[in-house]
Order: C-alpha cells, then structure tokens, then sequence
C-alpha cells in the first residue's frame, strides 16, 4: 500500500509538501516555504518521522524548509547536483534575509548538506521499498520530476515543469510510462502562453523604446532560472552590454557553469555571463541606476531583496518602465502593482509612473501543455493536483475526469489518499 499525504502546496503556489508513505519508507517529496511577509510552512512533521527527502528542484517553494529536519536527526535528501549547489545558495540568503523568522540557523543548513545524495537524472535508487529516479523536468537547471515505484505501484510527481524549450534548458518530454498516480502542478492550468519568439521580440521592442526615451528598464526576476533566461533573451538580442544583473548572480552562475550538462547551450551561456555586469554591491547599485539602461534584479514578485530600492528610485520616473516576467502570487507586490498600478515606497503607498507592464515568459508548462501531459501518459493514472490558485487546481483536476476520464482531486491542505 502506499499513502500520500499532502502536507502544503494544495490549492496555492508555495509550500509544496507531499509525504509518501510506503510499507517501510516515509519519503518527503520537497518541503517548501510561502514567502509573505513571515514565511509560512508546511505542515509539521517530526523528523523522526520520516526517512528521508527528495527535493525536485531548488527555489524555495520546494526547499525552503529542508533544514528545519536538520536540528536533531541526520537523514538524508535526494536532489541533482546542481539543485543541491542552488539550494545552499538560495537558503543562505533567505537565512539572511529572514532569519528573525526561521526555526533553524546556517548551522542546521551545513548539517543538511552533509547527506547530501547527489542523483542525475536517469540513475535509478532503491530506497527501502521505494525506488525512484529523477527525470529532467524542463523549469529551470537542475530540476526534477521524480518517478517513483513503490509496492507495484508507479507514482510520477512532476514538480514544477515545462515542456516547451527555454534558451536556458531543454523542455521536459511526456514519459511515455503507464503510472498509478500522478502529482501534477498547475501554475497556469487556466492560461496559454503566448508564443515564445513573438513575445521574445515584442520584449525586445519595448525594451529599445524606454532606453531611446532616455529612460531605464527594471525587471524583476527570481534569482535562480529567470535572471539567466532574460540574461539570455537580452544576449541573444544585442541588449547584453546595456544590462546589470544584481542578486547573487555571480555564485549562480558559477554553479552553472560548474554543472554544464544541464544547461540547454553551455557555450552561449558562458558568453552570456561574460557579457552581463553584475552588481556587487551597494557602488555598483547606485552606478547602475546612473548609467546602465536595463536592471535585473530579485525578487521577481517585488517581495523584498534588491528590486525594491530600484522600485524606489525608477517607479516615479514616467520615463522608466517596470517588466514583469514571473508569476505573480496574488496579495504579492507585483501583483497588487498589476492591478492597481500603485506600490508602497517608503512606506507610503504611491501611484507608480513609469510603465508597467508583464511579459509571460514562464517556465511552467500553460494550460495546453498540462493537458497533454495528461493525455500523453500511459494507463489509467489517478490525477492529484497541486502548486495552483484553487481554480486552476480545480480546472486541470477537472479536465482529466471529464476528458480523460480519471479519477482527479485537488486535494485540501491536509488530505491524503491510499495510491
Ligand atoms: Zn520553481
Ligand atoms: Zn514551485
């Protein structure tokens, strides 16, 4: 028999927490954190209670609250290694940043990379009575979608993915594999991207235009996947000279490049860090905004980190403008930006002037292509669906029993099912 239990990541974007419960085995399948202003966590549970940890990809909706199993008990986590380098980068800032916050230290973070287990995609591990391997899941470097068999039962939990090729990395394929049950993402399961290369140029576009007005461009963006993918675009351009990266660019990128086989161009990415400036410092930040044209920099909903002293000093101007190219939580500052077109500066709620304006430029699947996710597997699988605005876990939870016709929950915070 195996159990999942959905500890966080049901019907929100966030969190993500899955237990899977084998006859011998408790394995977590990731244990994020909701970034708000106090981070919020998945349900607890003791570490005594589980055997180990799988850690799809590294951005902190998925690792974020790893460490807390690192106070007391040794066990051991699962990742690529190049999510493993990206999550000790992305935890100690978020350390730095929130520490107030967290119930571990830097401490319980070097305790967990001491069991670390690195796994590349394919290579196969038996865990107890699980075994699982990692598939390449298309979001960003390093991440995973992670099959796992367990009691005769094929269990495919996707994390975050995308089937449709990035400049950073190549697109996840359909396993063409019969399974038992999925855990299926659902970001976008109600929206359709546009299609890359036109919204590539219209970017491109918009981007000449601010910058022949004399003005300047901001565009927020997670530091780890985002940050890389505009570097690219804006490489691939010509707009590579005319732009600072700021938020540690420079150990993501060394992570990077030390870890090239999961890169979708190793060459041209290198040359894309050589051409990018990266902003070091408080100097180089204050320089940026006197001279170069185009800003990137965390945090990609405008929730904290460096975008918010660029937001200080370029919203007001009409002739700047403010890209968006993340998703953007609902209640977070860019999505109240989106709406509204005001954001808080020192405190005080402003009415923003420069242009704002959002390019989708995800690294999710959209909604045709989680369907035909669906509809690419093999067999009769039970759908469970996560990691979306509650409408869109239902849409998708929805699509697969009326147009597949498989059983399909998004399940609740809290629930758990027998596979
Ligand atoms: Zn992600
Ligand atoms: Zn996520």
């Amino acid at each position: 028999m195996v159990r999942l239990h959905f500890l966080g990541g049901a019907r929100e974007v966030g969190r993500n927490a899955i237990l899977l419960e084998s006859d011998r085995a408790r394995l977590l399948l990731d244990y994020g954190v909701k970034l708000n202003d106090a981070p919020e966590f998945p349900a607890h549970i003791r570490a005594t209670d589980i055997d180990g940890i799988i850690i799809a990809h590294c951005h902190l909706d998925h690792s974020g609250g790893v460490p807390i199993f690192y106070l007391s008990e040794r066990k051991p986590f699962f990742a690529t290694p190049l999510t493993t380098e990206l999550t000790k980068i992305l935890i100690k800032d978020f350390l730095k940043l929130s520490s107030y916050f967290l119930p571990f230290e830097y401490l319980e973070l070097e305790k967990m990379m001491r069991q670390r287990n690195d796994l590349g995609y394919g290579m196969e591990v038996k865990f107890k009575d699980v075994n699982f391997r990692f598939l390449n899941a298309g979001h960003i470097p390093g991440s995973a979608m992670v099959e796992l068999e367990a009691d005769g039962k094929r269990i495919l939990y996707t994390g975050d993915f995308n089937t449709i090729k990035t400049r950073l990395v190549h697109e996840a394929k359909i396993p063409r594999r019969s399974y038992d049950a999925v855990i299926i993402e659902s970001t976008y399961a109600t929206t359709d991207h546009p299609e890359r290369r036109s919204l590539e140029e219209e970017f491109i576009r918009e981007i000449r235009s601010v910058l022949d007005n004399e003005g300047k461009v901001l565009i927020p963006a997670f530091a780890v996947g985002r940050s890389q993918e505009v570097m690219s675009i804006l490489n691939a351009y010509g707009l590579g000279s005319k732009a600072v990266v700021d938020g540690m660019a420079r150990l993501v990128n060394e992570a990077l490049m030390n870890h090239p086989d999961y890169l979708r161009d190793p060459k041209t990415f290198i040359k894309v860090v050589n051409e990018v400036k990266e902003v070091k410092g408080w100097r180089d930040r204050r320089e940026a905004l006197r001279r170069n044209g185009i800003i990137v920099s965390p945090s990609g909903m405008l929730e904290g980190g460096n975008a918010l002293f660029y937001m200080e000093h370029l919203a007001m101007g009409e002739e700047n403008a403010i890209f968006l190219v993340s998703f953007q939580i609902p209640g977070s500052g860019g999505a109240k930006l989106l709406e509204t077109g005001m954001f808080t500066i020192k405190g005080r709620d402003e009415a923003v002037r420069a242009k704002v304006k959002r390019f989708d430029f995800s690294s999710h699947a959209g909604k045709t292509q989680l369907e035909d996710f669906l509809k690419g597997l093999e067999g009769k699988p039970d759908v469970y669906v996560i990691h979306g605005e509650p409408q869109n876990c239902e849409a998708l939870a929805q699509f697969a029993r009326d147009e597949l016709g498989l059983n399909s929950v998004a399940p609740n915070q809290g629930e758990s099912f027998t596979v």
